[in-house]
């Protein structure tokens, strides 16, 4: 086993640990780790919330998520005489749910969840259809996940890290500032909020305390949304055996990552989201230097993804095109054909017994696959869901003796409030 250079203690929470992490993006976060290109090392993860979701049948815990608090990542990891303008090299050796006790209470220890958010606390992609919380567990069990709250299916994860990244230059977050902030400004009431700014509460920062702490809380950009170092891609096939190209943007690179997931549709439709979990990963550094100006990539990362996809090989597409449920018409709207999609999915999966809530659940937590299938066929766009059927235990196929009626047991658990 590598050597663990960032451990977390599952009895103690995310800032009383050794090393603390941090939960914002800013240059001025010290580095917790030190190692050199040619490494080996393993860092342990806590899931996204630092343990406030529960493996049980309600999801209160869910309405009340703590989103100030997330993303908790491990890292600052400091690469030596890694510089701005290098290309880091991250080999994902290995990933997975956290090693100790086979079940506990930390997502990880042989359970997950995906939530949905109530759209007072920041909805997901299917809010109109979904505005209260929602919350499903899975178990793993040979790589497999299973759910009490969704029965009939099962399937082969995918595991990932949700987020990994490079700290940013203090010029590169004064450009994710402004524009972000501008993009509040045009409507800055909406519920759910079109972006997060910098918000010190609930900010942990590493070793930082007094003022400097104070001041880089108030900078400090949120970690929800994917920027130019990577970060919250949620790229369901940054699995095992992939190899990550990040630029750098401050001496060191500073890498951090956190937010796994045991398995995730294309889109992470749910928000709350894929599979969540704690856990590890090896990590394998290098660089190129002077990577960026070679190879023209200026400011987002580059892949190639592990090679460790479940085995489908048959799936049942549905389709959608860029016109509101209420038929108007949009202008090559991806965004909305990709909704039509699912909600076309959700609404067959219905006619099999399931929920609309048990069949958004199924489409946020399994290895789904999403495309933009057309984008030029003025005045709609076309997206395409993709889901395999062999995750069914029955057959999910259309035929001429009509659906099969699946149990649809316990259902979702949904918030009280
Ligand atoms: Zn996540």
């Amino acid at each position: 086993m590598p050597e663990v250079v960032f451990p977390l203690d599952s009895q103690k929470s995310f800032t009383e640990q050794q090393l603390v992490g941090h939960n914002r993006w800013h240059p001025d976060i010290p580095a917790q780790v030190h190692v050199k290109p040619g490494d080996t090392f393993r860092v342990h993860c806590r899931e996204w919330f630092d343990g406030a979701i529960h493996n049980d049948d309600s999801a209160d815990d869910i309405l009340h998520a703590p989103l100030a608090g997330v993303h908790v990542l491990s890292g600052p990891i400091s690469v030596q005489g890694v510089q701005p303008g290098d290309l880091l090299i991250v080999d994902i050796l290995d990933v997975g749910p956290i090693p100790q006790e086979d079940s506990g209470p930390l997502a990880g220890q042989g359970w997950g969840y995906t939530g949905v958010f109530a759209t007072s606390n920041g909805g997901g992609f299917l809010t109109e259809q979904f505005p209260d919380a929602y919350k499903v567990i899975w178990d793993f069990r040979g790589g497999v996940a299973t759910s009490r709250h969704v029965p009939g299916v099962a399937f082969t994860g995918i595991v990932h890290p949700g987020l990994m990244g490079t700290a940013p230059s203090h010029e590169l977050l004064g450009r994710w500032n402004a524009r972000e902030q501008a993009l509040i400004d045009t409507d800055p009431q909406r519920v759910p909020p079109l972006a997060l700014p910098p918000l010190p509460d609930s900010a942990i920062l590493g070793t930082l305390s007094g003022d400097d702490y104070t001041r880089v809380a108030a900078e400090a950009a949120r970690t929800a949304p994917p920027r130019e170092n990577g970060g919250n891609q949620d790229i369901k096939n940054l699995t095992r055996g992939s190899r990550v190209f990040y630029p750098v943007f401050v001496d060191g690179a500073n890498l951090s990552m956190g937010d796994l997931h045991f398995s995730q549709g294309d889109g992470e439709i749910t928000f709350c989201g894929a599979i969540e979990m704690g856990g590890f990963m090896d990590l394998h550094v290098d660089v190129i230097k002077g990577g960026m100006d070679t190879y023209g990539v200026s400011e987002n990362a580059v892949f190639m993804p592990g090679r460790t996809d479940p085995q489908y090989s048959e799936w049942l597409a549905f389709s959608g095109t860029s016109v509101t449920l209420g038929g108007e018409q949009r202008y090559l709207d991806s965004h909305l054909s990709y909704q039509r999609a699912c909600l076309h999915a959700i609404d067959y999966l219905q006619k099999f017994g399931y929920s609309a809530i048990q069949a958004y659940m199924i489409l946020g937590a399994a290895p789904i696959e999403g495309r933009l299938s057309g984008v030029v066929d003025i005045p709609n766009s076309c997206s395409t869901v993709y889901l395999p059927t062999e995750i069914f235990d029955f057959d999910v196929r259309p035929g001429k003796n009509g659906p099969h009626q699946v149990d649809p047991g316990m259902g979702v658990p949904r918030s009280a409030g």
